[in-house]
Formats: structure tokens, sequence, C-alpha cells
């Protein structure tokens, strides 16, 4: 049973939504926040694998502004375990089929679905009902009509929805999204991208089950350099024309191994990206009228570098997934879209599902 307060304050939060007719959070949340704005948010990590594991949950011994209060998992000796290291008391501590008691925690503000890319849409849409916000790891789902029930289900629980775009907060990526879209350079006329990794992990993993990835090296890594290319320009693709290849298709029976794309923007610039499971690559180079810029390596988690005519750019290396989980706490403590949300999976969903057509139909296919 939620205490009353919670459920009076939802109820309130619900009819003054509905009375602004606005997307966002709610004055009672915002008033709240705003009253104890020293309070961290509460973030619960739902799905704890690698990416959990590995970066997530440092970085929130990291943040200013939310913290690891709780966490969602199928595996009995991973809840010990993290209970334990992270002081995560009983009470915030769910699995897949009591993940809907979360509604009655106040210490959660935000659920973190890090789960494989088929459950980001059911857990999303389960968290929103259980009136928590949300951030959803890349890629947002198994396609951009998936994304678009997730943006409504968010939408009408008057909750704010943000994806994993860790890159929008690393200093180098900006700097190119300022430099293309700013035109400091003149006209940006050619973009080449590519991102990838040689898999060498489980040969049964869920990233190689279409049923669970929805894709291979495309969906995994390529989104990376398809959003590389959207926020360098500032524009949306409008068509697209792509090929695959597959050196090892025993390994790759149900996802893509390599595909290689060329898009077209409204502004007619030359638009090429390559992803891939059997190559090490990740790199974002750009031509404008009067120069060049690049960042390489562009979309690991450290160690990224870029350069304006050749002259490094000298930007530092940050946290990157505590700086997207402290903005995020901010936009809901403030009532504000997130620089990533939603829409933002949705825009990237959409030139994926169009690469699939293009290499089922050989063609150029439309995006969106
Ligand atoms: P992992 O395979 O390492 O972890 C996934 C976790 O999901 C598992 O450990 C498990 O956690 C849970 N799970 C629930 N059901 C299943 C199932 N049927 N099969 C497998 N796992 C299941 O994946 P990652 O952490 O690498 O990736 C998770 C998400 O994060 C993906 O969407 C991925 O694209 C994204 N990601 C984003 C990155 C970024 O830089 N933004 C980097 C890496 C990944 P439990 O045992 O707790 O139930």
């Amino acid at each position: 049973m939620k205490p009353e307060t919670k459920t009076s304050r939802r109820d309130f939060i619900r009819k003054g939504s509905l009375m602004a007719g606005v997307l966002a959070v709610s004055p009672a949340v915002l008033s709240a926040a705003c009253a104890a704005p020293d309070k961290k948010l509460g973030i619960a990590l739902v799905g704890l694998g690698g990416y959990a594991g590995g970066l997530l949950a440092p970085a929130l011994q990291k943040t200013a502004n939310c913290y690891l209060a709780g966490i969602v998992t199928g595996t009995p000796a991973k809840a010990v375990e993290w209970a334990k290291k992270y002081n995560i008391p009983q009470k915030n501590i769910y699995n897949y089929q009591t993940f809907d008691e979360i509604a009655n925690n106040p210490d959660i503000d935000i659920v973190y679905v890090v789960l494989p890319v088929s459950m980001h849409k059911e857990f999303t849409i389960r968290a929103a009902k259980a009136g928590k916000h949300v951030i959803c790891e890349k890629p947002m789902a198994l396609n951009a009509a998936d994304c678009r029930a997730m943006i409504a289900a968010c939408r009408q629980a008057n909750r704010l929805l943000s994806i994993g775009y860790r890159l929008h907060f690393e200093p180098h990526n900006q700097e190119a999204m300022r430099l293309g879209q700013k035109q400091v350079l003149g006209k940006v006329t050619i973009i080449e991208t590519g991102n990838g990794f040689v898999y060498g992990g489980n040969p049964n993993a869920w990233r190689l089950k279409k049923a669970l990835a929805g894709g291979g090296g495309l969906m995994d890594m390529g989104i990376y350099a398809i959003q590389a290319a959207r926020y360098t320009l500032g524009q949306e693709p409008i068509a697209v024309k792509a090929t695959q290849e597959k050196n090892n298709p025993d390994l790759f029976k149900e996802v893509d191994e390599t595909v290689f794309w060329e898009l077209k923007f409204p502004g007619g610039q030359k638009v090429t990206g390559k992803s891939s499971y059997n190559d090490n690559l990740g790199f974002l180079r750009v031509t404008a009228e009067k120069g060049k810029f690049d960042v390489e390596p562009a979309y690991g988690y450290d160690g990224i570098d870029g350069h304006v005519n050749g002259k490094q750019m000298d930007l530092p290396n940050i946290n990157q997934q505590a700086a997207q989980m402290d903005d995020f706490a901010t936009c809901v403590r403030l009532n504000k879209q997130s620089r990533v949300p939603g829409e933002e999976g949705e825009k990237d969903m959409k030139v994926i599902d169009a690469i699939y057509r293009s290499l089922d139909s050989g063609k150029w296919e439309k995006i969106g």
C-alpha cells in the first residue's frame, strides 16, 4: 500500500499536469526537489551486467546530484554482492517480478534501464507507470515504433525520459557539435565516421541473438556514428543506402557483423558510416569549406582526442557517465527536458530501421 502522502502527491501531479497541458515534471515534485536542493536523487539500476557494474555504479560514487539508491536484478547472488559493496538496504532491492513495487519506494526517483535491448521497452514503461523518471540505455528499443510507445508512456505518466547518450556530455564531441552546427570552419561538406570492436565474447550472449539485441554491430556500435553525424550537422538525414559484409557468418548468424552506409542530408553533405563487430574503430572525421576537424578515438569512455586543422583540441577527458546522470538529476529537479530525451533515441532508431530496410532492398530507403 502506498503511503497516503505519496498517493495524494501523485494524484495532484497528474491533475496538475493535465490542467497545465505540459509534458514535464509536476509542480509537486519540482517544489519538493527545490525545497531540498542538497538532497541527492536516488537512482535504481535495472540489470546488473557489464555496463551497470563496470561503469555506472562506479560513476554513481562520484555524482553530485544523484546516488545509487537501489538495484533490480534477476540474479540473487548479485543482489547480495551489490548490497554489501554499495551499502544498499534490502528494501531497495527488487527482481524483475517484484519491480512494480518500486512505485511505493520514495528512495527511488530515477530508474536506469541497463538491460538487453528487447527488455528496454517493457521496463521503461513499467518504470513510468510506477511513477519514476527513466534513463534507458542505447539503443533505445528494437525499433522506432517501440521508441514511440516508450515516449508516450512516459508522457502519459508525466515522467521525464532520457537515453544513455553519454557523449553529449563529452568535451571533444561537444566541440564537434559546436564546430559543425555553428559552421565555425564554414559549412560541413563531408563526414566520415565509424565505430566497432572485434567481438571476442560469449558466442551465446544476448548481443548475438536477434530477438534480444534487435541487430548486431549496427545497433550496438553504429548508433554512435549515426548520432555523431546528426549532432555534427544539427540536421536530420532523409534517406540512406547500406551494404554489409560477414567474415564470420557462424558467429554472426543472427545479427549483422559489418555494415556500411551513406546518409543523405537536406544540405547535400556526403556522409558515410561504418559499424562493426569485427574491426576496432571509433572515429569522426569532418571536412568543412574552410578546414577539417576530427575526434579520434571518438566514442570510448576515456582516451578521447580531437584536432581542428591538425591542432589538438586540448580538452579534458571526463567521467561521462557521472556527468550524464548528474545532468538528468538536475533536469528532474528543474522540470526540464533532458538534452538527450526519448525523441533523440527514436531519431536514431528511425535511421537504423531504414538501414535494415536498405540492406534488404539493396536500394536507397527514406528515413521515417
Ligand atoms: P550485459 O550482458 O553485461 O548485462 C545485461 C544484464 O541484464 C545482465 O547481467 C542481467 O542482469 C540482465 N538480464 C536480464 N535478462 C537478461 C537476459 N535474458 N539475457 C542477458 N541479460 C539479462 O550487458 P551490458 O551491460 O553490456 O549492456 C546492457 C545495456 O547497456 C545495453 O542496452 C547496451 O547497449 C548498453 N550499454 C551501453 C553502453 C554505453 O556506453 N552507453 C556501454 C555498454 C552497454 P541481472 O543478472 O542483474 O539480472
